[in-house]
């Protein structure tokens, strides 16, 4: 059983502070700093350029990849880590496109990221080859997975309401209608159990600062089935991802596998932050931090709609339909999660009228969730938004 009083203690959590953002921006792992100086010092300020063959920085992509890997369901050797989401975003859909040539349409859904959705407009304006991105309500996917469709984009969890796709019957049913599948995990990694391979889907991105707690910035990772990765012609084909980068050829050449993906230097402090964050997740199995999840988001579900009536549950009741945040409506949403965050605890806000929470059971625990309700209780029934600071927005909500 995973001791999750022990894995609290290894982040920084500043003195008072009920942190439910875990879902945007993970904390710090109090391991990390050390981590980066080490690498700082001795490798990069002693070893200088050889660092990339001494002190494994050049691997460091895949080695961290498949520590990813076993979160998500995908074997050793199918994970790499790099660049930003948004790109890699665009690296799985230009590839998915590419393996089913005759089809035209990319079925998305309202309730995905804006940076997903603006990427595949900006495939589709450099492909310029006829696409067209279809955006559906989050409940009508199955029902427009048709033949006419060459890949789904889909998040896994809805970032605004935290309603979770069945990934294994919406990939089952686009392959029979010979449809790729791209998901992305951008709220499930480290959130909730995924099995890429048991789903058998064809690729999957995600990001390392949320909940997996690697840091502002930290890169991103994409998942490529086996079945797919020899056959895919990488968009971005940057020397990192040639066979040979250090031939210096010419002309590219795809790498091995998954190595394909790679598109240029790798970002090894960043990196190294990341490992640090991983080591606390070799601690835990996603299964029990899933059971986990539930009983917190069922607390504050219950603590919320007995203090604060005037909130109203915007995310699935369900707790096997929702990812590992809880959202509420509230029209002065934005005003109210000031005055809460003033107070201590921090959520976010998600226009138009969402409050945001997330749930993160290596660093937050029940009392923690009574706490934030009393306090959320304190704001709401004593109209404590109601005051000019509040109603300012800045630039990120
Ligand atoms: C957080 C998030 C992003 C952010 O992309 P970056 O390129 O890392 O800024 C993209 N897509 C989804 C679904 C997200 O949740």
């Amino acid at each position: 059983m995973t001791d999750f009083a022990a894995t609290k203690a290894l982040f920084h959590l500043p003195e008072g502070m009920i942190y439910l953002d875990g879902n945007s921006l993970g904390p710090l792992p109090i391991a990390a700093p050390a981590r980066m100086q080490a690498t700082m010092q001795d490798e990069w300020g002693e070893m200088l350029i050889t660092g990339w063959n001494k002190a494994g920085w050049m691997e460091q992509p895949t080695r961290v990849g498949d520590r990813i890997a076993r979160l998500i369901g995908a074997k050793p050797g199918h994970v790499v880590i790099g660049d930003t989401l948004s790109i890699k975003v665009y690296q799985a859909l230009a590839s998915a496109l590419a393996l089913n040539p005759d089809r035209k349409v990319i079925l998305s859904d309202s309730g995905n990221f804006p940076s997903d959705l603006y990427m595949a407009e900006g495939l589709i304006k450099s492909l310029n080859a006829g696409h067209q991105l279809r955006i559906v309500a989050p409940e009508e996917v199955a029902n427009n997975i048709t033949e006419e469709v060459a890949v789904t984009l889909i998040t896994e969890v809805d970032y605004r309401t935290g309603r979770l796709h069945d990934m294994k019957a919406l990939t089952a049913l686009a392959h029979e209608k010979g449809v790729l599948t791209v998901w992305d995990l951008a709220h499930t990694a480290g959130a909730t159990p995924v099995d890429l391979a048991g789903a058998n889907a064809d690729f999957a991105v995600g990001c390392t600062y949320k909940y997996l707690n690697g840091g502002p910035g930290a890169p991103a990772f994409i998942y490529v089935a086996p079945r797919h990765a020899e056959a895919t012609s990488p968009a971005l084909s940057g020397w990192l991802g040639h066979d040979a980068p250090f031939a210096f050829e010419q002309s590219y050449r795809p790498g091995a596998g998954i190595e394909r993906m790679r598109v240029g230097t790798p970002p090894v402090l960043a990196l190294t932050a990341l490992e640090a964050a991983l080591d606390i997740w070799d601690m835990t199995t996603m299964d029990e931090v899933r059971a986990r999840s539930i009983e917190l988001t069922e607390l504050f579900i219950k603590e919320v709609e007995s203090r604060c009536p005037m909130l109203t549950l915007a995310s699935p009741r369900d707790p096997n339909m929702r990812g590992s945040q809880v959202s509420f409506h509230f029209n002065e949403g934005y005003a109210a999660m000031q005055a809460l965050i003033a107070r201590g605890v921090i959520g976010d806000f998600r226009a138009p009228d969402i409050m945001r929470f997330g749930f993160t059971p290596l660093f937050i625990d029940a009392d923690d969730v009574t706490r934030a309700a009393q306090i959320l209780e304190d704001v709401m029934t004593n109209n404590l938004w109601d005051a000019p600071e509040y109603k300012t927005r800045a630039r990120v909500t």
